[in-house]
């Protein structure tokens, strides 16, 4: 089993709660609306650091973070 991770970048607020949640696979980037995050890898095709990243997603404040089983 393998799962994807996203970021929706209309609904991040730059926060960097995931990235201290999930520094593994979150980081913050520069853009022209201020900072967003975005996965460092985006397609992972076994179930290493799925908890974490759902940890990351869970904690969003704005539940920017898709996590799907793919
Ligand atoms: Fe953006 Fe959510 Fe990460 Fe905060 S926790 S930086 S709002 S994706």
């Amino acid at each position: 089993m393998g799962y994807t991770v996203s970021v929706d970048a209309k609904k991040c607020i730059g926060c960097g709660a995931c990235t201290a949640e999930c520094p593994e696979n979150f980081e913050l980037v520069e853009t022209p609306e201020g900072y967003k995050a975005k996965p460092k890898k985006a397609k992972f095709t076994d179930d290493r650091g799925l908890d974490k990243n759902k940890a990351a997603a869970d904690i969003c404040p704005v539940q920017a973070i898709i996590v799907k089983k793919a």
